[in-house]
């Protein structure tokens, strides 16, 4: 599915020309000038023998692709925008996107897969994935300080550090990915990633490993009924191991500001260190 915002539209360009300039053919635009009209010879690109009556032979005519919300036109021919982000479904994690369309964290979709250290991975049919880290993260923490990517191009098992009340925690995700690149914004602003831990705070992005990059996560009721435990198991840990004295309920977000160091340190080991499924409560 591409975006909403995405347009389509006519173009012409100068085949002679050493670079090639877009000009969008509609409303306001100019009729093709000296190009498509009988004056196309005084062109110093035009031979002088040149026989065409009306429009020069080297004026082209192709269908482009632009985004109809950026301040700056940019026109994509049809045949280079197939991989382009806004003819699929990662136009959710478009900044321009989120910014008009979406002005509230976005709720996680159905089909994100997470892997248990609560990464979670959305892969398209076309290989095309991004990965973050899942809202119970970001409720645990409330507040995450800095950000470090570890692994920026390539294949590799995405990492990184995140920085939570001043413990700086290594993660990375368990499976291979070849990364294309991350999100530079959340590295700059560290708050989207617990204000929209499924939108604008998006780690990496890049193509799947058939075979490798799913292997062992867990999507749907499965993972539905995992969340819900990983917050009962939260619960336990912090009235048995952290806060005996408290009668109970649930931990409030970003309860990991209120944790001294070696409390901290110590729940985000049991949560957030890369583990198999096979040690869950
Ligand atoms: S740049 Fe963003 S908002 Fe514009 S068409 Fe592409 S995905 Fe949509």
């Amino acid at each position: 599915m591409a975006c909403p915002f995405l347009k389509e539209g006519r173009a012409r360009y100068c085949h002679a020309a050493p670079i090639r300039k877009l000009i969008l053919d509609g409303p306001g635009a100019t009729d093709g000038g000296r190009c498509a009209s009988p004056e196309y010879r005084t062109c110093d690109l035009v031979a002088k023998d040149a026989v065409q009556p009306d429009r020069c032979p080297h004026l082209e005519e192709i269908r482009v692709q632009y985004c109809g919300v950026s301040p700056v036109t940019k026109l994509v021919p049809f045949s280079d925008s197939e991989l382009s982000s806004c003819t699929s479904n990662s136009y959710r994690y478009c900044d321009s996107y989120l910014l008009l369309a979406r002005p509230h964290a976005m709720s996680p979709a159905a089909n994100l897969l997470y892997a248990a250290n609560h990464f979670w991975l959305d892969a398209e049919a076309s290989g095309f994935c991004h990965i973050g880290l899942d809202g119970f993260l970001a409720d645990v923490a409330g507040d995450v300080s800095g950000i470090t990517f570890v692994t920026l191009h390539g294949t590799h098992c995405p990492a990184l550090a995140i920085t939570v009340n001043g413990v700086e925690w290594p993660m990375s995700f368990p499976n291979p990915l070849m990364i294309q690149k991350v999100n530079s914004r959340v590295r700059r602003d560290p708050a989207r990633l617990t204000a929209d831990p499924y939108g604008s705070g998006w780690l990496f992005e890049g193509w799947e490993i058939p075979g490798q990059t799913r292997n062992g996560l867990m999507t749907g009721p499965q993972a539905a009924a995992w969340q819900a435990e990983e917050r009962e198991r939260l619960s336990r840990e912090i009235h048995e191991a952290h806060a005996p004295a408290c009668d109970g309920g649930s931990p409030v977000r970003g309860v990991a500001q209120l944790l001294p160091r070696e409390h901290l340190v110590c729940v985000l080991q049991k949560f957030f260190a890369q583990r198999g499924w096979s040690v869950e409560a």
